[in-house]
């Protein structure tokens, strides 16, 4: 009989380890495995707010896709997605057509702005290599227009609408980058302003109040200023209206108010919450089952029923169990339920400074930041091995 043909879209956290996995575990001739990605390297999106703030190098977040890949095993093709074609099985790309058996889609998340005007045309997002070299650049645009225009304070006042994970680690790092950037503009640092823009009461909604307490504690003290339950209402070329009425002139926005699911799966028809779908407990969607969904794209329910938050630690976990369940489903053996094994959360407040909660240990300081190393490095290890470590690795 003819060899079934795994199709995966999408190579980050939850498609390439999903990939890796195949390869390592599939029998010579038992699937045909195809891997599409827009581009031909996989980034390392917990590092992007680093390249963002202009602290590291672009370079450093991304990984040559042919690097992780047995190109004997799988078939790599650098292609956009177009479209989803669940029920004649297929996937449109912007230059072929692939037909599957089996799909996975891990197309990752996409800005949500909940409809606040103008957030779309004139706030720049924290997502792929492309969208922090225009961050980095455009930050250190800036200053260089202060210089012909010192009246235009507006130029040094940069705002990062919500306070998650997200805006927090990239607060953190922009902090640590205004005094080099000043130095080589001469621009004096009392001038320059960060706002960390939060609706809710408290920054990091959710997380350990202490920890909270913490981080904007030691952020304040780099010079960011936090307006919490404060929610962003509009954005204009020429700032941002608050909900309190008040407008803030600046010529940056970084929006890091949320994610949602990539929009493919609301045009192809499937169910979805905010663009993600509600994955049955083997990771298939309910309609399909021949189509997995993993990773931003995907919504997984905790024990209480709840929706985990999505992150790049429960993505790479869903890739390791679809890879099985790909894999009993050809040879006819039982799947296997996800279930998540949440390893702690570090976030990072710049340089030597971190939160993290470990079980129900708390760390915080050079201990955190330590540890967020850590975290990073057992990633790049699971993808890359050691050599990854030693190339990628943020010593
Ligand atoms: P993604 O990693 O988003 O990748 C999606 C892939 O699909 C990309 O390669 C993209 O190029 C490709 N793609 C998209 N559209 C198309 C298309 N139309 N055609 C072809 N290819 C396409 N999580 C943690 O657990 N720990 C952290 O410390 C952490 N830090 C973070 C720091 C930052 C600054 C950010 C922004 C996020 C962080 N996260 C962290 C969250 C984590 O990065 C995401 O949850 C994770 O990347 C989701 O993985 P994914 O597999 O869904 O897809
Ligand atoms: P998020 O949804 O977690 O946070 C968005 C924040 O924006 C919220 O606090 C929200 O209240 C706020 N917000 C929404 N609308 C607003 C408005 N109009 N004005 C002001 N504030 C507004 O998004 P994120 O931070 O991008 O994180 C996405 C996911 O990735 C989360 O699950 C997160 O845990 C994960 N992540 C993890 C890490 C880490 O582990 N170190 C780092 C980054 C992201």
């Amino acid at each position: 009989s003819r060899i079934p043909r795994i199709v995966i879209l999408g190579a980050g956290y939850g498609g390439i380890v999903t990939a890796i996995r195949l390869q390592k575990h599939l029998n010579y001739n038992e699937a045909d495995v195809t891997l599409v990605n827009k581009h031909d390297y996989h980034y390392i999106t917990t590092h992007l707010h680093m390249p963002a703030a202009g602290t590291d190098n672009p370079e450093n977040s991304r990984v040559n896709i042919s690097r992780l890949i047995d190109e004997f095993k799988v078939d790599f093709v650098k292609s956009t997605v177009m479209q989803i074609k669940p029920i004649e099985k297929k996937i449109i790309l912007e230059d072929s057509t692939l037909s599957y058996d089996y799909l996975v889609v891990g197309l990752g998340g996409e800005p949500e702005t909940f409809g606040i005007p103008g957030l779309q045309e004139h706030a720049m997002n924290i997502r792929s290599i492309n969208s922090v070299r225009l961050i980095r650049e455009h930050i250190e645009y800036q200053f260089a227009k202060y210089k012909g225009e010192p009246d235009r304070l507006d130029y040094l006042t940069f705002i990062v609408g919500g306070a998650g994970f997200t805006g927090i680690e990239f607060v953190g790092e922009l902090a640590d980058r205004i005094p080099n950037l000043c130095k080589k503009y001469d621009v004096d640092q009392k001038l320059v302003k960060i706002f960390s823009i939060e609706a809710a009461p408290n920054a990091m909604p959710g997380f350990d109040p202490e920890l909270v307490e913490y981080a904007t504690n030691v952020l304040t003290n780099k010079g960011v200023v936090f307006k919490l339950g404060t929610a962003i209402k509009e954005c204009t070329a020429a700032g941002v209206e608050l909900a309190t009425g008040e407008f803030v002139k600046t010529t940056t926005v970084i929006w890091t108010g949320g994610i949602r699911g990539n929009h493919m799966l609301d045009q192809a028809g499937f169910a979805t919450m905010r663009g993600r779908v509600k994955v049955d407990s083997f990771l298939r969607t309910t309609e399909y089952e021949n189509v997995y969904v993993v990773g931003d794209c995907s919504i997984v329910m905790n024990p209480e029923g709840k929706p985990y938050p999505p992150s790049g630690q429960i993505a790479t976990q869903q890739g390791e169990t679809c890879a099985y369940n790909l894999i009993a489903a050809i040879r006819n053996t039982p799947p296997k339920e996800f279930k998540y094994i949440n390893k702690g959360t570090v976030a990072s407040l710049g340089k030597r400074e971190a939160v993290g909660m470990v079980g129900t240990r708390k760390v915080k300081g050079n201990k955190a930041a330590l540890l967020k190393k850590l975290v990073d490095m057992r990633y790049l290890y699971i993808i890359g091995g050691i050599p990854l470590v030693i190339r990628k690795g943020r010593f």
